[in-house]
């Protein structure tokens, strides 16, 4: 994997110094921006004083500034402020040091959190910051990233010019380093400084680019976007566990549908999930994916929670599928080479996206009862309308139904089951008698199939 990056990285023209833009600050005063005191929570506004009334700076940057300027709701405010994680520390009570690549402090208000981070260095004399502040790689990945500095060299370490924008509550201006604000009425992502050596240094840049641009509705300015393509394979030196938390923001924060589109773009889907991005190569199907993530962006917007293992159950199926019909085609009856088809799949997947267990187990759990759905004589109906994992296997199979994976029908049948009384439970069931073929009893191998 390592040489066939570094095959594609010397493909990237330019990789030697590239001319960047030359940015001066400029201080926006109240009268000249809607942001509002109002519409900052108090959580994030007592951080501030705080801090500000110790004697450190402290400004609002990043989501909340941009989101409010935009006239959105900001999702939660992040905090930069010149005091060390531990003096922000010793400030709150409710806080907690998290991270160790990039060390910062939530601080906890019930469940509210304010994410503080200390204003990181420039990186000009990055070679000299000893190994345990900054550190690179041979690809050029930050893989620690503690060197503190100034509001400036803060907002030029930052990821696009409108994620550097800053709020002092002392004054209320907002603080431009970066041309954020223009690039905001353009609506436009843009990456401070050389795109591709900002991807390089943090290659998730490229996922927080197709993120923002699906949740804004915003254009990736096209030096930004020259070098995604080609830098996208170095996602697979990230942690399995940090790409697993980025999938989740990109498909469950309702924009799904659009942000996949911009994933196929950018060729970004290969690298968070290699076997469905194989699968549909070959031919499969992603009408299936498709109605998941529409369904999950409707729910978002009817302010509903998001489920992540029935995400990760819609955008593995494709690849599942080819697994479980080549194991067919070798011969496995079709319950074993489910299973053998699930345990391959999750395994190559949490290579490139860990997948923790609380979502492994009942995406599995989904899986397998699209095979128990359809068998519903005697006391199966019930038993499967009594699993915990029941619902979502079942919104799994409507889904399965509406892609046209299915004759309509089934769906039907479990929404009327679920909805009337026992009577006509077990008349719908009698009337199954006959319809639906019996299970045939189907044997592994004759020794094993003869004793059970
Ligand atoms: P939202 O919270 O709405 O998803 P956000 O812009 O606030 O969007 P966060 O992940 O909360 O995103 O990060 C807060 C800020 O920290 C960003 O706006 C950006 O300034 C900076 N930041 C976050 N991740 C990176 C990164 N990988 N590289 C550079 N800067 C980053
Ligand atoms: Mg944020």
């Amino acid at each position: 994997m390592l040489t066939h990056i570094r095959k594609v990285l010397s493909l990237v023209p330019g990789s030697g110094r590239r001319k960047t833009r030359t940015y001066r600050r400029r201080d926006i005063p109240r009268e000249h921006h809607n942001v509002s005191r109002a519409v900052i929570s108090e959580p994030a506004k007592k951080v501030l004083a705080r801090l500000n009334n110790a004697g450190f700076e402290a400004y609002l940057v990043g989501g909340g500034v941009r989101d409010i300027l935009l006239e959105d709701r900001p999702k939660d405010f992040d905090i930069a402020t010149s005091a060390t994680p531990e003096e922000v520390h010793d400030l709150f009570r409710n806080s907690r040091l998290i991270g160790r690549r990039f060390r910062i402090v939530h601080v906890l208000f019930g469940r509210e959190v304010i994410e503080v981070t200390t204003f990181r260095g420039n990186g000009a004399d990055a070679d000299a910051e000893p190994d345990h502040l900054r550190k690179s790689n041979e690809h050029g990945l930050l893989l620690r990233d503690n060197v503190y500095g100034s509001l400036e060299e803060d907002a030029l370490r930052r990821d696009f010019t409108v994620n550097a924008l800053y709020y002092c509550i002392r004054d209320f201006t907002v603080i431009d380093f970066a041309d954020g604000i223009e690039d905001l009425h353009n609506r436009q992502l843009r990456l401070i400084g050389d795109p591709e050596t900002r991807y390089r240094e943090d290659p998730v840049r490229m996922l927080r680019a197709i993120r923002f641009a699906a949740k804004l509705d915003f254009d990736i300015e096209p030096l930004t976007e020259a070098p995604i393509r080609t830098l996208a394979p170095l996602l697979s030196l990230i942690p399995p566990a940090r790409l697993f938390e980025e999938v989740l923001k990109l498909l469950s924060a309702g924009h799904g549908e659009a942000t996949y589109d911009l994933l196929i773009e950018y060729d970004l889907l290969a690298p968070l999930f290699p076997a469905t991005a194989k699968a549909l190569a070959a031919g499969e199907p992603d009408e299936l994916i498709r109605q998941a993530l529409r369904n999950t962006d409707d729910r978002v917007a009817q302010g509903k929670s998001v489920t992540p293992y029935f995400l990760f159950a819609a955008l593995l199926w494709p690849a599942l599928q080819i697994e479980w019909r080549r194991l067919q085609d070798r011969g496995e009856p079709v319950q074993p080479a489910l299973h053998q088809a699930i345990g391959q799949v999750i395994g190559r997947q949490v290579k490139a996206t860990a997948i923790p267990k609380r979502v492994s187990v009942p995406m599995k759990e989904v899986w397998e009862l699209q095979m128990r759905l359809p068998r519903r004589q005697g006391k199966r109906a019930l038993a499967s309308l009594d699993h915990p994992r029941f619902r979502a296997a079942y919104d799994f199979l409507l889904i399965r139904e509406s892609a046209g994976e299915l004759e309509p029908g089934l769906g039907k049948w479990w929404t009327d089951f679920q909805r009337v009384d026992d009577r006509a439970r077990e008349r719908m069931l009698s009337e199954l008698s006959g319809s639906e073929p019996r299970r045939r009893r189907r044997r592994r191998s004759p020794s094993k199939g003869a004793s059970r």
